[in-house]
């Protein structure tokens, strides 16, 4: 067992890992005894967290006057939250309490008078989540353990329908009292199951279940699903029942009973699997590759959706580009590569409408996969009246290449996810994305977020590599449209 300690007072666990004994015993007892085992956060997920702290800067800007517990020396942090207590602070950020073996840091305690204080937690997602109501119950297990009265219990979190600059609140408050007082009873006997798993010799052996995804998906699945074969019965696309297979013993996609209840999508899912070879409906393919008008434009976007928007009219977590990608085909021959990449703080959506309306010219098929694009160029459209038109008609001439796949090309190899790196390489072996620094949207996003705040050398690399990036999906769909008019000649 590894202790801390906080002022002499030993502790074990605190809120985070009481939100991972919730998920699963196995996990609490590795957060807090094997902590190695546990990947560190990815810089996707550092870009997350980062925003998150954003967050939570304004939302103490809302509660101003108030006194900001530092988290160094972390030794003394209860004592520097009793001294803000006793100072008689309106607002205390980030106070530090220890109860039982836990610690907790509060986002905002506000005074209602003498000892009674509301917590406030505050949270980058747009609503209230099932999961907010134990992350608030264990805060006030807590702070009322460690001497003070808790009041009410509220959620602070993003409100989707502000729009930038100031239009309505970007951050709006829910009560939560009376779920959190629910849910109170709860703590204590969880507490002390958590404490219980984690004194035990060895890490607890777990069943994997829907709880391993709920509320994310848990940090240690490649070891508690590696008997999982790669292709199982939760690879079925859009299966609600798989947890009822697994609990019958059922596995292997040979062994699902014929009586199971399927979609179309589905049976036709294991259809290819049984046979080993994918289930095409070529006529309907060459239908629609046919109905393609040239120049065909293959066109990707590369978007960054910031928790808090940067830029006049934007709103919440909307999906923002800032880079495209497009490889054209007119005729035979090589397609021409033409490309777009913002790379500073400044707004970028006049400068890659204008690029990108240029590019694309008045005619042809504009290609992209799935229905991303279009909702980024009607976000556009919104936030810029001006190119509404031409936005429009932009629109117009968008194409789907991902539509093949769900309609009319169903392969088990995709493994259940048509995604464009899923289906590329088995349409086309040898080709993807291995030798990229970035192979996902999420860090793309990353990386930008990063490379406008850098200069010199490692701004230069990271545009080289969201370059390589999105030019690779606009050529995986130009090989993916080649290996297609292939396979329907
Ligand atoms: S993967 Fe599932 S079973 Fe394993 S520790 Fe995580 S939640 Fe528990």
């Amino acid at each position: 067992m590894i202790k801390k300690s906080i002022d002499g007072v030993e502790y074990f666990l605190s809120k985070s890992k009481y939100m991972n004994g919730i998920q699963c015993p196995r996990l609490v007892y590795k957060a807090v005894n094997m902590p190695d085992d546990i990947p560190p956060p990815d810089e996707a997920t550092r870009f997350i967290f980062d925003q998150g702290h954003e967050v939570g800067a304004l939302a103490r800007e809302m509660f101003p006057g108030g006194i900001l517990i530092k988290m160094f020396p972390w030794n003394s942090i209860t004592k520097r939250t009793k001294d803000a207590v006793n100072s008689l602070a309106e607002h205390i950020y980030e106070a530090g309490f220890l109860y039982d073996e836990t610690v907790v840091l509060v986002d905002v305690l506000r005074r209602v008078e003498g000892k009674l204080f509301d917590i406030i937690e505050v949270k980058q997602s747009t609503r209230l989540k099932e999961e907010h109501i134990p992350d608030l119950a264990i805060q006030k297990y807590v702070v009322e353990g460690a001497g003070l009265k808790v009041n009410k219990t509220f959620l602070m979190h993003i409100n989707k329908e502000y729009v930038h600059p100031g239009q309505g609140e970007l951050l709006i408050m829910e009560d939560c009292t009376e779920e959190v007082n629910d849910y109170f009873p709860e703590i204590k006997p969880s507490l002390e199951a958590m404490k219980q798993a984690c004194h035990l010799d060895a890490p607890p052996e777990m069943e994997i279940g829907p709880h391993c995804s709920k509320p994310r998906d848990c940090a240690l699945m490649h070891e508690c699903w590696s008997d999982i074969p790669k292709l199982s019965i939760f690879n079925i696309p859009s299966y609600r029942k798989k947890w009822e297979l697994y609990d019958q013993g059922i596995v292997l996609l040979n062994d699902i009973p014929d009586v199971t209840a399927l979609n179309h999508n589905q049976e036709t899912f294991i259809r290819s699997y049984k046979m080993r070879e994918p289930v095409i409906d070529k006529q309907a393919i060459k239908d629609e590759l046919d109905s393609l008008v040239e120049p065909i434009y293959f066109l990707d976007f590369e978007t960054v959706n910031w928790a808090v928007p940067k830029h006049d009219g934007m709103k919440a977590y909307r999906q923002m580009p800032f880079q495209w990608s497009i490889h054209v085909m007119d005729g035979g021959g090589e397609p021409e590569h033409k490309e777009f990449l913002w790379d500073n703080k400044e707004d970028p959506r006049k400068a890659l409408a204008d690029s990108l309306l240029d590019a694309l010219g008045d005619k042809g098929t504009i290609v992209m996969y799935s229905s991303f694009e279009r909702t980024a160029l009607n976000n556009l459209a919104e936030e810029l009246p001006e190119y509404r038109d031409r936005v429009d008609a932009v629109i117009g001439r968008l194409w789907d290449l991902l539509e093949i796949f769900r309609k009319y090309y169903i392969d088990a190899n995709f493994g259940g996810n048509n995604s464009i790196k899923n289906v590329l390489p088995v349409l086309v072996p040898g080709e993807g994305y291995g030798n990229l620094e970035i192979q996902e949207g999420g860090l793309a996003s990353a990386m930008f977020a990063k490379m406008i705040s850098k200069e010199g050398h490692e701004k230069e690399k990271i545009r080289n590599d969201l370059l390589e990036y999105c030019k690779q999906d606009t050529q995986a769909m130009v090989d993916i449209y080649r290996a297609l008019l292939e396979k329907i000649e």
